[in-house]
């Protein structure tokens, strides 16, 4: 399964990330195509549902659980898209939304739990969106790949990986044609 969006969605994201000095979070509504999913809108949270934002966290009130119980039982899609902004941090989750994660991927195996639907966590931060989901039976988290616009992006960390491949592999190429 990969996510797609388009450039401006994401642009926008970006953007909204970059202007806001405290954490914002929302939800995304999408749709499925050929086992991908498809982002076709981006709502924030209402603001009665925060208790407390900073630039670390945001702090939720009891009704943001009756909302999302709400929304994952209503949901048509077989996943369900939660999102929240680092500002200036980076693009992993926290230990905090890693437990927030497994929390509402639990609700979502107790309300239906032959038919579940997978909830995934988008980070925002200043320069690039990365998508997980928590893989209860193998108790890891799965970044899913993002496609904006049809390209593959990697988050920057992944990409200096290739990069490093990359550049040792050439450096072997060099080396070992000088023998
Ligand atoms: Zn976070």
């Amino acid at each position: 399964m990969n996510i797609h969006m388009s450039l401006n969605q994401y642009n926008k994201l970006i953007n909204f990330c970059k202007k806001s000095k405290t954490e914002q979070s929302g939800f995304m509504t999408v749709t499925e195509i050929d086992n991908d999913i498809h982002i076709t809108k981006i709502e924030l949270n209402s603001e009665d549902l925060i208790k407390k934002r900073t630039n670390k966290e945001i702090v939720y009130r009891k009704e943001y659980l009756v909302q999302v119980l709400y929304e994952l039982a209503s949901c048509e899609s077989p996943v369900y898209i939660m999102f929240h902004t680092h500002p200036k941090g980076s693009s992993n989750l926290s230990e905090e939304d890693i437990e927030l994660l497994k929390y509402v991927q639990s609700l979502s195996q107790r309300l239906t739990p032959n038919d579940y639907v997978k909830v995934i966590e988008g980070i925002v931060n200043d320069h690039e969106i990365s998508f997980y989901y928590y893989d209860s039976e193998n108790e890891k988290l799965i970044r899913i790949p993002l496609f904006v616009d049809n390209i593959e992006k990697l988050p920057l960390r992944e990409q200096s990986m290739t990069k490093i491949i990359k550049n040792s592999f050439l450096e072997g190429m060099a080396r070992a044609k000088r023998r």
